[in-house]
């Protein structure tokens, strides 16, 4: 049988399904009439179990998790817990109801004492949740421990659970809900790890089926036959050929340069960005290091976040974008008023601009990292809508002695105006994701309008040509770092409309790196096609040549 998504990466996994548990919901207040000490038992032996639990998986972990799982257990083994619990019984709760109020009454005194105390209300949520799983008897909503390695099945996941999964254990995820240009799924490509998301039938995969899951084909097959796992097989084969290829600074069949750039977003994605032979940094997502965070970090903590991650690139570029706080990244400290959209709201510059103090902040935090460490430092601004805001943006980075600084171009009125914007902007960055959620009037999370989150659309197509025109015609550099770059065929597209560069999640570099090298200036074979529809979209070209658009109507 097969499931249609759409596909994160383009890679291709075998294995078994294991399903995810689905969130546990709030326990309904209802009155308890019951034996009072034999719920306050019962709450008392699940707080016991889970808090055993706890410290046993602490005693054989190792890093960053012992310490979550240690502070997590210490915290169920907190006597207000107990009390609070206790009191909840003998108002006339259930223990399931008490148990989530308890928990519920502790986070909030943490949240309001602010720091790292507010951190650990996730953790205080997750100990709820597996209280009340023990309680009645169900499966705690995580996710599962196998001795093989598996595909995981989930209703959605969040960012926060994509990023901590071992990818000793998850070799692909398949999601009914979710979008393919959520974080989740960026986060996905960032470890290399193939998924399908807002795939309609995956209620329906049950544990143990044997999956491949074909995230270039945006296709899970479930219980393949033997030839379709012969063909998955024979892709695996030839996807690591094209990854063992030897890392070359990206080139056109006839020697021109393109650059190939990584996405990081935390220090020890550097490495990984440097083993898979990027030649800099095209897009440091900043925000990536603070999503859990109650409180602004402090200058302190963000040079020293930033020095790591800019140490390995001594003297390469790398191009740090500030703070894209919003939408569907919320950070708690920037981000405090409640919108009814969003996605077109306080996002971006425009936040940062109303808080300009930790704008200042981060600009000195960054000069201060790119001085201790030789690296060619870039940086610019998220969601610029206009040339109001790239001057803006220039005039506090110069002042914070900034040399290279630039404005991301994702907002659709800001390609139209990009001949402005480079007036005072020293480099362009095209962030695709939110280029084509804007242009399209789909939002990017929503797995209803997934089908809309398509870059080769001739609408996002034409606005990035006029980016590479304004580029051309300043003679500054345009990048791209939404997640088109990623993609071997759209790729060689981008740079035919006037892209210098493209930076994406490192495990995508070999695919693309391979792609561009067959291509050639003004060869017309190397037309390229939509995916989906096979219509030609644009040639590949660069130099004088204009692209020619040969695209009718929507893939
Ligand atoms: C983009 O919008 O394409 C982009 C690179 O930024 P982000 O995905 O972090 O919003
Ligand atoms: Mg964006």
């Amino acid at each position: 049988m097969e499931l249609s998504g759409y596909g994160v990466g383009s890679r291709v996994a075998i294995g078994e399904a294991v399903r995810m548990p689905a969130p546990l919901p709030e326990p309904k207040d209802v009155p308890f009439r019951g034996d009072e000490a034999a719920e306050k038992a019962r709450a008392e032996a699940s707080i016991a179990a889970v808090q055993e639990d706890l410290a046993g998986r602490a005693a054989t972990a190792e890093g960053a998790i012992k310490e979550v799982l240690e502070a997590q257990s210490l915290m169920a083994a907190d006597p207000t817990i107990a009390q609070l619990v206790d009191q909840a019984i003998e108002g006339g709760k259930t223990a399931e109801r008490g148990v989530f109020e308890a928990f519920a009454t502790y986070a909030e005194t943490l949240r309001s004492l602010g720091g790292y105390m507010a951190e650990r209300v996730t953790d205080l949520n997750d100990i709820s949740q597996r209280i009340r799983a023990h309680l009645q008897g169900v499966p705690v909503p995580e996710v599962p421990e196998r001795d093989a390695p598996f595909i995981l099945v989930a209703i959605d996941l969040a960012p926060a659970d994509t990023g901590k999964l071992d990818l000793s254990k998850v070799l692909a995820f398949v999601t009914r809900d979710g979008s393919p240009k959520a974080h989740t799924g960026i986060i996905a490509a960032e470890k290399g790890l193939p998924a399908v998301v807002a795939v309609a039938g995956a209620d329906d995969i049950r544990d143990g089926q044997e999956l491949i899951v074909d995230a270039g084909r945006d296709l899970v097959i479930v219980e393949p036959s033997e030839a379709e796992l012969g063909a998955a097989r024979a892709e695996q084969q030839r996807q690591a050929e094209i990854e063992a290829a030897p890392l070359e600074p990206g080139a056109l069949a006839d020697g021109s340069a393109v650059s190939l750039l990584a996405n990081v977003g935390k220090p020890a994605d550097a490495h990984i960005a440097l083993e898979h032979g990027a030649e800099g940094v095209g897009l440091f997502r900043t925000e990536f290091l603070f999503l859990d965070r109650d409180e602004a970090p402090s200058k302190e903590t963000q040079i020293a976040d930033y020095t790591a991650l800019l140490e390995p690139f001594a003297g390469k570029k790398v191009v740090a974008r500030v703070l894209d706080a919003g939408a569907d990244k919320p950070l708690s400290f920037l981000n405090d008023a409640e919108e009814a959209n969003p996605a077109l709201g306080m996002r971006g510059i425009r936040i940062l601009r109303e808080k300009e103090t930790l704008l200042r902040d981060q600009l000195e935090a960054l000069r201060a990292a790119q001085d201790a460490t030789g690296a060619d430092l870039w940086v610019m601004a998220p969601m610029v809508a206009d040339a109001a805001d790239s001057e803006y943006f220039t005039n506090l980075g110069r002042s914070a002695g900034l040399q290279t600084v630039g404005s991301m171009i994702e907002v659709p009125s800001a390609a139209v105006v990009a001949e402005q914007i480079l007036e005072t902007s020293d480099f362009v960055s095209i962030g695709t994701n939110d280029l084509t959620q804007y242009a399209l009037a789909a939002d990017r999370v929503l797995g209803t309008v997934a089908n809309y989150q398509d870059p080769w659309h001739p609408a996002v197509l034409r606005l990035i040509g006029m980016i590479g025109e304004a580029g051309a015609k300043a003679g500054k550099p345009v990048g791209v770092c939404g997640e088109a770059a990623a993609d071997p065929r759209l790729a060689v597209v981008l740079v035919g409309l006037g892209v210098t560069s493209l930076s994406m999640a490192p495990p995508a570099l070999a695919g693309v790196r391979a792609s561009s090298a067959e291509r050639a200036p003004g060869d017309r074979a190397g037309v390229s096609r939509h995916p989906a529809s096979n219509i030609p979209c644009v040639a590949a070209r660069r130099g004088r040549e204009r692209a020619a658009f040969d695209v009718s109507g929507r893939g």
